[in-house]
């Protein structure tokens, strides 16, 4: 997600304005290849995809063979599949903001058994492939796309930069995905630049990926180099993300049994970077740990991209990206962006990764329990990483004047985000309403006002409670309300979801 915060310390506002892509999540005594994914009944389910690819350094471009296992689900034969290829979204958006026109991509064929499959594209970014013969229910087949697309010229979550000593790759939205689908319907969200429209299914991944030797793959699951080929593994993932690039090094430690790989690069603030990065990465696991349940997966790496100024990072399974932009690039480090936007990737881990939700039309649940996370949980949390930020910038805020800061967001709340909804899709905005507002804003004080409401200990075992019973499955708003009147159905609470939802 990309975002705009806006945060006022006592007598001084300081206004940090920072675009936040989106987020992720994390896990410990229960790895995700040994637990249950959701229940897929009445879907068409994507169970694995296996991918070759090779990318191509001097080219910029990136060949795909792309396989995914196709489980039927649902109680009808199904002779249609719909395949998102967002690479031609990506190209049209960086064409028209970025003055980017020279990208192309294309699928070169799709098969199934060795035979073509027939395929046609009237809407952007949708694949529409009829199968040869139609796949019983509880069936499974495996049908191939090969691929090939140009990779931007733009740090974003598809593309590359080059810097006087090296590149930074960054491969994520550019690999073909089965449509996530209900009760026989097609979920055809379009491409969402300022925030994410992605599926939200899981499945295995087993990648083999071509690159030049001395080039570093940082992806989702864990990773295996050999001579110029990377083998990655990943097990009950939301997303596939990839990062590959010869500027960085890393770090690696444990936190709560869960193996952290800290990349960094080499600048003037490198020790700064990798000293408040480790700080920010052990805090944060164990306060959402602790308040929120175990970490999802084995593996948490952390790669530093240059998303440019006045961004944030991103969040995939198991793989964070932060914007190292101001410690790389600039001469002023911005650590207390840094470390906000830093400990929100994480806890994306909790509330995206293993709570997975639809994120375009229902943005508000990742990112307002992460938001949460972010400001409630690690932004409260007296720490280490805290302590080291408060020494090494003079802009940020200590604990006192985040409580100050928060406490007076929430006198407003009422008037601010009047007949806002929280379940409302960008694509239903009145027009003077942003991304952002609505998905991080307005959800975080929906969150506070109902914590409030409920007292702490009954909203923690809200939140544990949720986290548990939507562990890699989704959870939708009507899911979440019920969730919460179990817990709480006060006139108070009532009142408060009559506000927040239509
Ligand atoms: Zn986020």
């Amino acid at each position: 997600m990309k975002k705009k915060i806006v945060i006022s310390v006592c007598a001084i506002i300081i206004i940090a304005v920072g675009l936040f892509f989106a987020c992720q999540k994390s896990g410990l005594i229960n790895p995700a290849k040994n637990r249950t994914s959701g229940a897929t009944a009445g879907k068409i389910d994507a169970v694995s995809y296996r991918m070759k690819l090779d990318l191509d350094v001097n080219a910029k471009s990136l060949t795909e063979e792309v396989k995914m296992e196709i489980k039927n689900d649902t109680s009808e034969p199904v002779d249609e599949v719909i395949i998102r290829d967002m690479t031609p979204s990506i190209h049209a958006y960086n064409k028209q903001y970025y003055d980017n026109d020279t990208q192309t991509s294309a699928i070169i064929g799709i098969t199934s058994n060795e035979q073509p499959l027939a395929y046609s594209s009237k809407q952007e970014s949708v694949v529409r492939v009829k199968l040869n013969e139609a796949l019983k229910p509880h069936e499974t087949t495996t049908i191939t796309v090969d691929m090939k697309t140009d990779i931007p010229d733009r740090q974003d979550r598809f593309g590359y930069v080059k810097r006087k000593d090296g590149y930074i790759f960054a491969l994520s939205f550019c690999f073909p995905y089965l449509a996530d689908n209900k009760n026989s319907e097609w979920i055809l969200h379009p491409y969402f630049d300022d925030g994410e429209s992605r599926s939200y299914d899981i499945a295995d991944y087993d990648i083999e990926i071509h690159h030049p030797k001395g080039y570093a793959v940082i992806a989702t699951g864990t990773e295996e180099t050999n001579d110029g080929v990377t083998r990655i593994t990943a097990h009950n993932a939301r997303d596939m993300a990839i990062v590959v690039s010869n500027m960085m090094q890393k770090d690696t430690f444990e936190v709560k049994g869960i193996t952290i790989n800290n990349y960094y690069l080499d600048s003037q603030y490198t020790a700064t970077y990798r000293k408040l990065t480790e700080l920010v990465i052990k805090d944060a696991i164990q306060v959402y740990t602790d308040t929120v349940g175990a970490y999802p997966y084995e593996e948490l790496d952390v790669a530093p991209l240059l998303f440019g100024f006045g961004f944030g990072g991103m969040e995939y399974p198991g793989l964070v990206m932060t914007n190292a932009t101001s410690f790389y690039d600039g001469t002023l480090m911005d650590a207390w962006s840094l470390s906000d936007g830093l400990s929100h990737e994480i806890g994306h881990q909790w509330f995206y990764a293993a709570v997975g939700n639809d994120e375009y039309a229902e943005g508000w649940i990742d990112e307002g329990f992460t938001t949460y996370l972010e400001r409630q949980l690690f932004g409260l949390y007296d720490g280490d990483a805290q302590h080291y930020l408060l020494e090494i910038d003079d802009m940020a805020p200590s604990v006192e004047e985040r409580i100050a800061a928060l406490d007076e967001l929430m006198q407003t709340a009422r008037q601010d985000y009047k007949k806002m909804y929280l379940n409302t899709s960008p694509d239903r905005y009145t027009k003077d309403q942003s991304y952002g507002e609505i998905e991080y804003e307005e959800s975080y004080l929906f969150l506070q006002e109902l914590r409030i409401a409920m007292g702490d200990d009954t909203f923690n075992a809200f939140l544990k409670d949720l986290y548990d019973r939507y562990d890699l499955k989704e959870a939708d708003s009507d899911a979440v309300i019920a969730l919460i009147r179990e817990y709480d159905n006060s006139k108070t609470v009532n009142e408060i979801l009559r506000f927040y939802f239509k």
